[in-house]
């Protein structure tokens, strides 16, 4: 099986992180690369799980070193995928979850071949703005940054190869299960596929020859 480098992108706010928060519980065969950033932690945030917090020099450092595969800045810090967390989880047999913003998206899409690019979307502006107060932890002016930066990156939306909306989480968790499912089958991905058609049309060959006779 060909790993799949899987992005989810969505307004901060939509939900993104518990839909991949279900996926990675509920699929043996997804993995979830560890960002770094410059923000601080949340509450609760474990430094290594949920990202790496690095300091901006360190973060600068990585970058010139070369380390990240795509970063970009969001909301005056900085985020990025780190190459040796998305071969980790490669090396580890499982398709990869990239839970990055739309900038860092592209950047993704240009690196890779074909990765499975999905945007999660809010069932209504007003809902987005309740989840974003909901979480307590952002100031007014942070608030602020994060609507106006929603407003752009649904812009980007389009850009992406599916869209889902979070209105009923178990729905929203069902519709990417499927879009997993259904990119894993593809024949153009998948060498066992191939191999599986060549053996069923030698197969198929073979019941042929041993109806020749009556033919
Ligand atoms: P938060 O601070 O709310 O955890 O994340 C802010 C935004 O940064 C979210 O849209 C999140 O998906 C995005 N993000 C997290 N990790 C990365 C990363 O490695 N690269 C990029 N480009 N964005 C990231």
């Amino acid at each position: 099986m060909t790993p799949l480098v899987v992005v989810l992108s969505s307004p901060s706010g939509a939900g993104k992180s518990t839909i991949a928060r279900r996926l990675l519980a509920e699929r043996a065969d997804l993995g979830f690369s560890v960002s770094a950033t410059t923000r601080a932690p949340r509450p609760g945030e474990a430094d290594g799980v949920a990202y790496q917090f690095l300091s901006r020099e360190d973060f600068a450092r990585r970058v010139a070193a070369g380390e990240f595969l795509e970063h970009a800045e969001y909301n005056g810090e900085w985020y990025g995928t780190l190459e040796s967390e998305v071969r980790r989880v490669t090396r580890a047999g499982q398709h990869v979850l990239l839970e990055i913003e739309v900038v860092g998206a592209r950047l993704v899409r240009e690196r890779f071949v074909d990765p499975v690019m999905i945007f999660v979307v809010p069932p209504s502006g007003h809902l987005l703005a309740e989840r974003l107060r909901g979480r307590g932890t952002e100031t007014d002016a942070v608030m602020a940054g994060r609507l106006a930066r929603a407003r752009e990156e649904l812009a980007a939306a389009v850009e992406y190869d599916y869209v889902v909306v979070n209105d009923d989480l178990e729905e929203a968790v069902r519709a990417v299960h499927a879009i997993l499912d259904a990119e894993g089958r593809r024949t153009d991905r998948h060498r066992d596929v191939q191999v599986l058609l060549d053996r069923l049309r030698t197969e198929v060959s073979a019941e042929l020859d041993r109806l020749a006779p009556v033919r």
